[in-house]
């Protein structure tokens, strides 16, 4: 992957990190980005050699996703390499459900893609290569309660998909969506901690509690497994694969 600039949405934490980790060990300039604390992110991914820039924007706000893109640009050259890995949850029951959060979460891990794709889109063609990657959900392709936002806005990323992989599919850009089951991050981590606080449990017990009801592996999905996966689907191996939504699920969708 020398050579190749990649952009992963969310990679100062999480799935987003260990991606960003790894193609940047494959060789690849990476684009850190995402909210919160990124020092450490930014300096261990500098020791693995190839260029690396950081940008803060919040994905709620589509000027500041043009100016991630933008930004992109001008430090490491045009994107390759898409990776729209941001995502946020937020569980409550529907006629509960804060207007501004359903907002936030469509914002987050439906729009945002959408503006990132028709910025980046252009140039890839221009140079007739690119993978654009989206990190949806088993949530993209069945439901749970409770998660009305997410999974609209899941299975929307996975439609989202299918139409540029269809608009894109005689180029040499490809475009497909990685559905993952559980994988303990920050995000589902905020998940357990709720189940330990409302039922007196254990971490240990709600955490085995959540892949009991889903995940017939009985473990979690590793972030290595999701970048993997990632860098598969950038090699000249995956060329073909167009519009897929590539389950990593310990079983979940089996059953
Ligand atoms: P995480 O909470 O560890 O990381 C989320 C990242 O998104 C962080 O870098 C955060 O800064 C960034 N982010 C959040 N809101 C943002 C905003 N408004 N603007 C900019 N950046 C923002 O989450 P994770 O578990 O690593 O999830 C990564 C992706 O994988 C998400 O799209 C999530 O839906 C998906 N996913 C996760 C799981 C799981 O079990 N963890 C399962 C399926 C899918």
């Amino acid at each position: 992957m020398r050579g190749k600039v990649a952009l992963i949405t969310g990679s100062t934490s999480g799935i987003g990190l260990t991606i960003a980790t790894e193609l940047a060990r494959q060789g690849a300039d990476v684009l850190l980005h995402g909210l919160g604390p990124h020092e450490k992110a930014l300096h261990d991914l500098s020791l693995l050699g190839p260029r690396i820039a950081y940008h803060p924007a919040d994905l709620r706000c589509p000027n500041q996703i043009q100016e991630l893109v933008e930004f992109c640009s001008s430090q490491l050259g045009p994107i390759d390499i898409l990776v729209n890995n941001a995502g946020i949850q937020f569980v409550a029951p529907v006629e509960q459900f804060p207007t501004h959060q359903w907002d936030d979460v469509l914002a987050v891990n439906l729009s945002a893609p959408f503006h990132i794709t028709r910025l980046t889109l252009p140039s890839m063609r221009l140079r007739n290569w690119g993978r654009i990657i989206n990190i949806a959900s088993v949530h993209g392709l069945v439901a749970s309660p409770l998660k009305s936002a997410y999974v609209a806005a899941k299975h929307g990323l996975v439609g989202f998909t299918k139409a540029v992989a269809l608009e894109t599919a005689s180029t040499n850009v490809t475009v497909n969506a990685i559905c993952p089951g559980w994988v303990l991050t920050p995000l589902v981590q905020k998940q357990i901690d709720d189940r330990v606080s409302k039922r007196n449990i254990s971490p240990a017990d709600a955490a085995m509690e959540l892949l009991v009801e889903k995940q017939p592996s009985l473990q979690f999905v590793t972030p290595q497994q999701i970048a993997d996966l990632v860098v598969f689907l950038c090699s000249p191996h995956a060329n073909s694969i167009r519009g897929a939504a590539w389950n990593i699920d310990g079983g979940w969708l089996a059953q």
